[in-house]
């Protein structure tokens, strides 16, 4: 349905990507991934003619759409594209923006356009705000009309940048699930996403760019649990971390707690997934601080640098984890008895499997993963 070819397009002197070959078979879904700036927004816009590459070949439904005569309107038509912020058209109501264009452009009648405009809301489960205007919609509302806009024109392939960038988790979720109806119906699409759940598990296949170039091409569990390229591994291992020092048993919990909660939703993760991790480490530190080897801490902690806490999300896989590290020897908090009849390190046990070693200061290392959960997440 695609192909790409040595493609090349620079700014000046500024090459945004060079030697691109891309192959998009009938009813693929590909995502490209890769951090911001490595191409992927200009290689879809190219593939629609928005941008013109500086040289390469693109051929889409056996058309050599860089040929001088290509009639562009023509290609736009077959090749859709959904923005990350929308672009509906704010004085047209739902319906107007998604029969404009097949009357327009496709001559077809007023009637013929709203009948097939209003199937296509039903299908995207919007059909009771045919009437409404965009400012009247939420921004997962706002995505369905654009998807639906693209998909009256009935386009061969559907090119989605972003598409749900400007979403929270919720809208997106209800986006994610559109896509994943059309893929299941068979629409060729290429989305270049951020969203690793949605490159996780809508693809047929996954593209890592990275400055330019692609990385490494494969099926979602190639490129997510067995990438191959160092920098893909880096991408798909990416971490985000929280750092918060404990210098004392006096330390500050209502601001650990509230950093990190904050980290956890701007991560967008589940509340439930982050009040067990604001439970591990709560608990973990009332073991830590109990009873006499607490005091000893205590004082271990005061005479030296204090205790680390790392919190890590890596975001391809969900999971999350705490580091805690000390450069004494503090004793596993977990393996002592005088704490409160052995409850805390009961929850400690339930939430997280837990690693303990020896670090060449002389210090101690203890990692908790939490554990994973029936949905499949941390
Ligand atoms: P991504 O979608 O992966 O974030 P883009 O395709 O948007 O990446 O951008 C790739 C690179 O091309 C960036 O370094 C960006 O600054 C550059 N770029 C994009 N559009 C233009 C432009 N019109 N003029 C100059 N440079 C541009």
């Amino acid at each position: 349905m695609i192909e790409v070819r040595g493609l090349e397009k620079r700014y000046g002197n500024t090459i945004v990507f060079a030697d691109l070959d891309v192959v998009v078979h009938d009813g693929d879904v590909v995502s490209i991934i890769g951090s911001s700036g490595a191409g992927k927004s200009t290689l879809l816009r190219c593939l629609n003619l928005m941008e013109h590459p500086t040289s390469g070949q693109i051929i889409i439904d056996g058309e050599d759409i860089l040929s001088k005569d290509t009639d562009i309107q023509h290609i736009r038509q077959k090749v859709g594209m959904v923005f990350q912020t929308f672009n509906l058209f704010d004085h047209l109501n739902v319906l107007d923006n998604v029969t404009l264009g097949p009357m327009k452009l496709l001559g077809l009648s007023r009637k013929e356009a709203e009948a097939q405009g209003m199937k296509l809301l039903q299908l995207v489960g919007l059909a009771n705000r045919a009437a409404f205007f965009p400012d009247e919609l939420s921004g997962g509302q706002k995505q369905r009309v654009a998807i639906t806009r693209s998909l009256a024109m009935k386009p061969k392939i559907l090119l989605l940048d972003e598409p749900t960038s400007a979403l929270d988790p919720t809208m997106t979720s209800e986006v994610v699930g559109v896509i994943r109806r059309l893929a299941k119906d068979g629409m060729t699409m290429v989305i270049a996403t951020h969203e690793m759940s949605l490159a996780r598990t809508v693809s047929t296949s996954v593209i890592f760019m990275d400055q330019g170039r692609i990385c490494e091409v494969g099926s979602p569990e190639d490129i997510f649990e067995h990438p191959r390229n160092e920098c893909t591994k880096a991408f798909i291992h990416r971490t985000r971390s929280f750092n918060f020092t404990v210098s004392n048993r006096d330390f500050d919990m209502y601001r650990l707690r509230a950093g990190i909660e904050a980290f956890c939703d701007k991560h967008f993760l589940p509340a439930e997934l982050r009040d067990k991790v604001v439970l591990l480490i709560e608990e973990t530190l009332s073991i830590c601080f109990d009873g006499e080897a607490g005091e000893r801490r205590d004082m271990i902690m005061r005479a030296g640098s204090g205790m680390d806490i790392r919190i890590d999300y890596i975001e391809a896989n969900h999971d999350i984890g705490a580091v805690l590290r000390c450069n004494a020897e503090l004793g596993n908090p977990l393996e002592q008895d005088d704490d409160n009849d052995g409850i805390s390190r009961m929850i400690i046990e339930g939430l997280a499997d837990i690693t303990e070693e020896c670090c060449d200061d002389g210090g101690q290392k203890i990692t908790m993963i939490l554990k994973a959960t029936t949905n499949g997440q941390a």
